[in-house]
């Protein structure tokens, strides 16, 4: 019999998805929501948010794939432990991600944002500058997305430490893990970056105390979620100057709105959730990767553990 997908998102994605499966795997039925005759034929749903009462509708849905690489957005508490989540494990968004922490890090690296605000001013002054390898950069989170931008950091010759929770042995870095080593974690960071998954464990992860354990002088750079920085606990460190820096693509409330005091504050720089955008034709060939591993009975890559919801 053959396997149904239902795809429900942007229609130019769903498109030129449907012609990859087409071509590649023909076997495979494409559906574009809510284009579907028979919702009981329905095996796959392939989305960032699902429709509302999606396990009822679809009642012999056997694999939710997420679009994006997290999936906090699927209310995972109330998947069913027979259906399979998988979230997208696409190189377009991991090199995105290493891309924008490159960036990022750089920019706090060289003080770009205080050299912006001394342009607006007409103000001359150079500020002191360390050598890269003085630098230490710590990576909250090493899982694909944490461990890739950690040798990109590696790469331009950055010291890195890395925090997860298990313990790991990675090239040329120290890694910590659980709650116990992340004080001595986060008193070693330069600059910290957040790459973690938002569960119940790591929401509010970055407030008062765990920012206040950072030197003085360091920064902050939030690729995660919103929610893991309580934002009034960041903008009391950085208006004590304990903190030199915030660079935040996330935010627990987004689009951010337009009288957020991040917006003006000096000492931030605010983009709008697009450190790494899932990249149509990269990800389409995970897809088709995954269904092809589930179609042979292979285990899939990118499979959540929904007790530890990531
Ligand atoms: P991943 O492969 O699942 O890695 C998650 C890492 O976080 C793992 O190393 C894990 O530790 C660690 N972790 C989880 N819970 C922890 C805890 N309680 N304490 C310490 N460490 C913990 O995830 P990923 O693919 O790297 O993605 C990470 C997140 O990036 C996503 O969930 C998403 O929220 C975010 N993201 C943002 C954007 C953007 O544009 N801003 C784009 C894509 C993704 P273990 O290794 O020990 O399991």
């Amino acid at each position: 019999m053959a396997l149904n997908i239902l795809y429900r998102g942007p229609a130019e994605r769903g498109q030129h998805w449907q012609t990859l499966f087409a071509q590649h795997l023909p076997q495979v039925k494409w559906h574009n929501w809510p284009e579907v005759d028979d919702n009981s034929a329905i095996d796959m749903l392939v989305c960032w948010i699902p429709p509302r009462d999606y396990q009822q509708d679809y009642p012999n849905l056997k694999v939710l794939f997420s679009v994006g690489a997290g999936v906090d957005q699927l209310n995972i508490a109330t998947v069913p432990k027979e259906l399979q989540v998988v979230r997208m494990l696409d190189p377009g968004i991991q090199q995105g991600m290493t891309e924008f922490v490159q960036m990022s890090v750089l920019n706090i690296h060289r003080d770009t944002l205080a050299y912006v605000n001394m342009n607006q001013r007409g103000q001359w002054q150079q500020l002191p500058g360390v050598s890269t390898a003085k630098r230490q950069i710590g990576i909250m989170g090493l899982g694909n997305l944490g461990q890739a931008a950690a040798l990109g950091l590696q790469n331009l010759g950055f010291s890195v430490h890395g925090w997860s929770k298990r313990p790991k042995v990675l090239p040329d870095m120290q890694c910590f893990h659980g709650n116990d080593q992340l004080k001595v974690f986060l008193q070693q960071c330069d600059i910290v970056v957040c790459l973690l998954p938002l569960t119940d464990e790591t929401r509010g992860i970055l407030n008062q105390h765990t920012l206040a354990c950072l030197p003085k002088g360091a920064s902050v750079i939030n690729v995660g979620r919103g929610e893991h920085i309580v934002e009034h606990d960041l903008l009391n460190l950085l208006n004590q100057q304990h903190l030199r820096y915030a660079v935040l693509d996330v935010f627990a409330k987004e689009p951010l709105q337009a009288d957020h005091p991040f917006w003006q504050h000096p000492q931030i720089w605010v983009t709008p959730h697009i450190a790494a955008i899932t990249q149509n034709d990269s990800a389409g060939l995970a897809l088709l990767a995954n269904v092809q591993r589930y179609i042979n009975k292979d285990t899939m890559v990118g499979v959540v553990d929904l007790n530890a919801g990531y």
